[in-house]
């Protein structure tokens, strides 16, 4: 049995965090407090996450 999907929580606000498949060394984004998550590891289709502090992103607009 395989999962399509990868589980884990954030650190920040711990909101259950359910993503497509990701690698260790990615980023995602919490959808509840927005603060950016780096894979540090993957075990059991787990993740294990930490927070990322970046500089906010001039878009552009
Ligand atoms: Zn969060």
């Amino acid at each position: 049995m395989s999962t399509a999907t990868l589980t884990g929580a954030c650190p920040e606000c711990e909101t259950d965090l359910t993503v497509p498949p990701v690698v260790q060394g990615e980023t995602l984004s919490c959808p509840e407090c927005m603060l950016t998550l780096r894979v540090e590891d993957i075990t059991d289709g787990r993740l294990t996450l930490h927070m990322v502090e970046v500089q906010l992103r001039d878009w552009g607009q």
